[in-house]
């Protein structure tokens, strides 16, 4: 038995929507090389303010979970208390997650979560079963299936004939996209992400 755990309210929901626009802020000076001192410590300040009073136990719930909401709200609920309630990467990858967390369930109903988060463009998946043997192999060789399809499935639509690409300026950032989301990154946000030349 899955334990009740509550979602975010109202006003921690707006506090994590302020953290997301002042983190972007803070990523576009950086970008644009007008990052001072002042500028950082203000955002630094603000920042902590709102993590202050965020419940990390809370269930973090993306706005954006769509039809998924129910297959990330399974994954999250196997993360134990401390570890923080949310999945840290676009939408384009719920539905691998969700999909991944089936297949582990019936392997291991009682399997336990840590992280799930993109990094250095593709999905991690930390998870832990108390199953060993063939069991505990089929585990990890599921997890491992899944992060190797994210990394040719975007991680904004979930187009599968996604590529790694990279900003390659000094801030280099990893995200797996396919052509038309990096030209929306680009349009939109202002960040020039380039396939990596396999
Ligand atoms: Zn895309």
């Amino acid at each position: 038995m899955m334990p009740e755990i509550p979602e975010l309210t109202v006003v921690e929901r707006q506090r994590r929507r302020a953290m997301a626009s002042s983190l972007q802020e803070l990523g576009k000076l950086a970008r644009a090389g007008t990052l001072d001192e002042a500028a950082l410590d203000a955002s630094l300040g603000q920042l902590a303010g709102l993590g202050a009073v965020h419940d990390i136990d809370a269930l973090h719930i993306a706005e954006d979970a769509g039809d998924y909401r129910a297959g990330l709200v399974a994954v999250m609920v196997r993360i134990p208390d401390g570890w923080g309630r949310w999945i840290s990467c676009d939408a384009g990858w719920y539905r691998l997650i969700a999909d991944l967390d089936a297949a582990l369930v019936a392997l291991d109903p009682d399997y336990v979560v840590y992280q799930v988060k993109e990094k250095f463009g593709t999905l991690h998946f930390y998870a832990e079963t108390a199953k060993v043997g063939e069991r505990a192999a089929e585990f990890a060789a599921l997890i491992t299936a899944a992060e190797a399809a994210s990394g040719h499935t975007c991680e904004r639509c979930g187009a599968e004939s996604a590529q790694m690409c990279s900003t390659g300026q000094f801030s280099q950032l990893y995200k797996t996209l396919c052509a038309g989301c990096c030209e929306h990154l680009q349009a939109d946000e202002g960040i020039r992400y380039r396939p990596i030349p396999s």
